[in-house]
């Protein structure tokens, strides 16, 4: 390292500081100078600016918003103007589908009342609103490195320098990273946040809880031809071209403008390490109830991110000494419902009050206590709690059995508020469910025709990604032989498959022989999804903060 980067830092004092400017962060900080405008708060955002990494569906149930922003209906600034007008579920098949009656669905899973939208300019909206109110909020700079007290204690954050190159010297631009130290740190990173990790591994937080579960979910917007725009109209569907034993399905959400979005989730425990998440998304949208939408269209945009899944009982502790998690860092996603951002807000504002008393009586840097005693008795538990047992069904009995059965138990909890199951547990983690390639049938996906299916380098170029080149790469492997030395000839390096943005290669010295392979990674795609970091089969790959403003440019995701 040399002298330029062991310089001290300069460091700066705030009551709270916040990482994520995301729908939790963003509550949080709100919330926190609704109640004592005098309290000195601070959000680090690693996107270019408020809401370029957001990516969402979304169809957005508005008890977080109304509680947070209650005029916010009225505003006509606001970024919410469209409300489900009708919701539809199907179940797919190769060539045609069931649509399943709406009076089948428990309650819970009802759309109406919802609103249809953008959560990145959700957020945009609420980072107007928190600047108003006197939030610092710093987009361009990653959190890249926890800062801890003398006893131990989190106390606070430090941006990344920016200006080294990829040898790790310095460069001309070279400049040392921040201290932004708080009594609070509240960690909004969402799902899989690389700090979050290294908390609830130092911490011990997962402690007798299950595994965190994930999904990766693939999204495009598109502009339509303005007679088959029906604004309001949600769809959902799951079974083809998943086979009944991987977890997932799709939406497809009319929104404002003659804009659709379309997106695929597909639970990252699938098995078989030749599923490609990207290409099963492209070939859902060439099914027959679904392809006359796009006819004439245009795709304007596409990203993925991971999302949670895990729940109820996949939740970790929430709090630490001088700090906390919330939003979908907590892992608050309901996953039937395909919704987190709503329990985001509705964290950010218990862990905000939580923090604004404390501070009130002159404490820092200790436990948040309150606020992990109150979630599971809270709006976010009521929501959790009775979905608990969709996804194990799901993942144990697959889509045929566990899915009916899953919608059986959210009756019952729904009418009656018990569950015939008690509380399943979801098994092993994402990583551990791969099988090895001599064990699956090898899945074949078609060319993309460039019309309605794209490729992946296609598909990055218009979620606008982009890194300054020379930097370390910042997807680290602990052992960089494992790609190419187990990966490859078990699982066929599963990591060109499952990244959405073709980062991972394997490429041969000698083509034709398939000798001398190589793992190549091309960082500078990277549209900081997290995938790799929670699937890679050896837990060999760590997601760590690019120099901040990298990544993705997300318009209206
Ligand atoms: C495909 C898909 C579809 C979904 N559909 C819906 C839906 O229809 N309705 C719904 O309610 N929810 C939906 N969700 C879930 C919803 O998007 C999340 O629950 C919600 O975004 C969580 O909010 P958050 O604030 O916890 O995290 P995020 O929204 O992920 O925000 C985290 C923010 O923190 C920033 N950040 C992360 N790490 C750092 C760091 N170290 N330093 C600085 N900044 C950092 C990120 O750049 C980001 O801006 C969907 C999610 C996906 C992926
Ligand atoms: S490298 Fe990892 S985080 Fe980046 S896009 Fe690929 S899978 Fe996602």
């Amino acid at each position: 390292m040399s002298e330029a980067q062991m310089t001290p830092r300069e460091a700066m004092d705030y009551d709270v500081v916040i990482v994520g400017a995301g729908p939790s962060g963003l509550a949080a900080a709100i919330r926190l100078k609704e109640i004592n405008p005098d309290l000195s708060v601070v959000i680090v955002e690693k996107g270019s600016e408020v809401g370029a990494h957001i990516l969402s569906g979304a169809v957005i149930d508005p008890i977080g918003l109304d509680a947070l922003i209650p005029g916010w209906r009225e505003d006509p600034d606001r970024p919410l103007k469209t409300l489900v007008t009708e919701d539809r579920f199907y179940l797919l098949g190769p060539s045609g589908g069931l649509r399943l009656p709406n009076f089948l669905m428990p309650p819970l899973m009802d759309n109406h009342g919802s609103f249809v939208g953008s959560l990145a300019n959700v957020c945009r909206y609420l980072g107007a609103k928190a600047e108003a109110l006197g939030v610092e909020i710093y987009p361009g700079f990653a959190a890249d490195e926890i800062l801890y007290g003398d006893d131990g204690e989190v106390a606070g954050v430090a941006t990344g320098d920016m200006g080294v190159g990829r040898d790790g010297l310095p460069k001309d631009s070279f400049t040392r990273g921040m201290e932004l130290r708080g009594k609070y740190t509240l960690f909004a990173e969402g799902a899989r946040g690389s700090l979050s990790k290294q908390l609830i591994a130092r911490f011990k937080l997962d402690e007798g809880r299950d595994p965190q579960k994930f999904g990766i979910g693939l999204k495009e917007l598109w502009q339509i031809d303005p007679a088959k725009h029906q604004p309001g109209l949600v769809q959902h569907s799951f079974g083809w071209p998943l086979s009944g034993g991987t977890g997932g399905g799709s939406f497809l959400y009319h929104i404002e403008d003659n804009q659709v979005v379309v997106g695929f989730v597909v639970h990252l425990n699938y098995a078989n390490p030749t599923l490609s998440p990207f290409d099963e998304f492209q070939r859902f949208k060439t099914h027959p109830f679904v392809r006359e939408t796009f006819a004439g269209g245009k795709r304007l945009s596409y990203g993925a991110r991971a999302l949670t899944e895990g729940g109820w009982q996949s939740t970790p502790k929430l709090t630490f000494p001088g700090g906390a998690l919330l939003g979908c860092a907590a892992g608050f996603m309901n996953v039937p419902r395909i919704k987190g951002s709503h329990n985001a807000i509705l964290s950010g504002m218990q862990v905000a009050e939580v923090a604004a008393r404390a501070l009130a009586a002159g404490r820092g840097g200790d436990e948040l206590a309150e606020y992990e005693a109150g979630w599971r008795t809270s709006a976010i538990g009521a929501d959790l709690k009775k979905v608990r047992n969709v996804k194990p069904l799901w993942s144990k009995l697959g889509t045929y059995i566990g899915v009916p059965l899953g919608g059986l138990d959210m009756w019952l909890n729904n009418l009656f508020g018990i569950s015939l199951f008690g509380t399943l547990k979801h098994g092993k983690p994402d990583y551990a469910c791969l099988k090895p390639l001599n064990k699956v049938k090898p899945i074949s996906y078609a060319k993309p025709d460039g019309v309605l299916t794209f490729d992946r380098l296609s598909s990055v170029f218009i979620s606008n990604t982009n890194h300054e080149e020379d930097q370390p790469i910042h997807l680290k492997l602990t052992d960089p032989s494992i790609p190419v030395d187990k990966n490859l000839p078990l699982y066929g390096e599963p990591a060109r498959l499952y990244c959405p943005a073709g980062v991972y290669e394997i490429v041969y010295g000698d083509e034709l022989k398939k000798a001398d392979p190589r793992f190549v990674i091309n960082a500078q795609n990277c549209v900081h999804c997290k995938t790799c970091d929670i699937k890679d089969p050896a837990q060999n790959i760590t997601w760590m903060t690019p120099e901040g403003g990298g990544g993705p440019n997300y318009p209206n995701m």
